[in-house]
């Protein structure tokens, strides 16, 4: 165990705020090992409170990124308060580039609430795993704890085009040709465009 909760992987700047995540996702990375992209553990003794936050942030140049994404080794939104005094944080600092959230796009269903008008003004683009362009190939990747999360996460990344700049799905290039055809059609019906990405191991 260790606390890596900001780790660079390029021109970005990750934050890893938790381990708690509502799926188990089939290729999550949390599967493959202890990091990701070179970094230490991303398994962390505690959740940082903003005190270790800030202390993590004093390490870093903000205006050495291009983005500032919320990832690591869990889901951001299990810690919506946390990652949105971080964001505001983040924002006061000088040279703070542009704020990214990688998210499963389950906050409303965490939180019981719908959730995408706090981003407003702190996250400015979201990317969401649709990881399927089906219900049923969406829950047999994904496994997560509702059954309704299919429907759910839609509804999250069709709210967040309300109150972010921009807002993407993303597949990875494992699944079949026709699941990336059925998750575009799903992608431009709700007017969202859809990112394929290469699955990093
Ligand atoms: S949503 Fe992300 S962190 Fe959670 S299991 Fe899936 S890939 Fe892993």
């Amino acid at each position: 165990m260790a606390m890596t909760i900001l780790y660079p992987v390029g021109s970005h700047l990750y934050v890893n705020l938790t381990n708690r995540c509502p799926c188990s996702c089939t290729f999550c990375i949390r599967q493959n090992g202890d990091g990701a992209y070179g970094s230490d553990s991303l398994w962390l003794e505690h959740e940082p409170e903003m005190a270790e936050i800030r202390a993590a942030f004093s390490k870093y140049s903000l205006a050495d990124y291009t983005e500032i994404v919320f990832c690591g080794y869990g889901e951001p939104t299990e810690r919506l308060d946390v990652m949105l005094e971080t964001a505001e944080y983040a924002k006061t600092l000088a040279g703070c580039p542009k704020i990214r959230l990688n998210t499963n796009g389950l906050s409303d269903k965490i939180h019981g609430v719908p959730t995408a008008e706090r981003l407003k003004g702190l996250i400015d683009i979201v990317s969401v795993s649709l990881n399927a362009g089906t219900k049923d190939a969406y829950l047999a990747v994904t496994r997560p704890k509702w059954d309704d999360a299919f429907e759910a996460m839609q509804a999250f990344a069709v709210d967040c085009k309300q109150y972010v700049e921009k807002v993407m799905f993303t597949v990875v290039d494992v699944i079949s040709a026709e699941e990336i055809s059925a998750a575009q059609a799903l992608s431009d019906s709700l007017g969202i465009p859809l990112r394929v990405r290469p699955y990093d191991s």
